[in-house]
């Protein structure tokens, strides 16, 4: 999928918000990501890990399970596993540590792709890594729908993804959005101003 019609798609959706939002860092941006209102479609979510799907298999490789942070990548793990035919797991925090529960396992030599629906810092994706290699797991890469690090983040592993786009943000003190006195938006909820 090239990038113009990934934009069209998070546009039609809703995904791709334009406006004034204050982000979880504290920062300001003239765009707000929300991937799980893309994903909520079967069609897109299968054409998003297709790509993800054919990248890593070019070169034949086989996986034996692929594995997610919750709750944003667990759509994707499900459906990159389908459509390689492999197990589908995800981590969760537990204590504020990510860790394998409800008896999901990864066995020693297993070969792993972790997939992601964002990765904005890649903190989640690294803990996942973290945890497969504790066990003995092999990973091969990581696979996600949208890098929002336009490229910067480094995982230590090869990572694809279908949509890359560096997110603009601002210092509040120098936000030229509130400086045009536009409303500032906490995603997620109502106008907080
Ligand atoms: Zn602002």
């Amino acid at each position: 999928m090239n990038k113009k019609e990934a934009e069209r798609i998070f546009e039609a959706t809703g995904a791709l918000q334009k406006g004034h939002f204050l982000l979880s860092s504290g920062l300001h941006s003239s765009t707000y990501f929300q991937c799980a209102l893309v994903l909520q479609y079967p069609e897109y979510l299968e054409a998003f890990c297709r790509d993800i799907v054919e990248f890593f298999t070019e070169e034949e490789e086989e996986y034996d399970v692929v594995i997610a942070p919750a709750v944003g990548g667990i759509v994707v793990a499900y459906e990159v596993g389908r459509q390689l035919g492999v197990r589908s797991i995800f981590a969760e925090r537990e204590n504020g540590k990510m860790t394998l529960r409800r008896g999901f396992q990864i066995s020693p030599g297993e070969n792993v792709l972790v997939v992601e629906d964002v990765i904005t810092t890649g903190e989640s994706v690294k803990e996942v890594i973290q945890l497969v290699e504790e066990r003995g797991g092999f990973v091969a890469g990581v696979g996600a729908v949208v890098d929002r690090s336009g490229g910067k983040v480094n995982l230590g592993v090869p990572l694809f993804a279908t949509y890359s786009t560096r997110a603009v943000t601002y210092k509040p003190e120098k936000c030229p959005l509130c400086m045009e006195n536009i409303p500032l938006v906490k995603p997620g909820s109502r106008g907080l101003q």
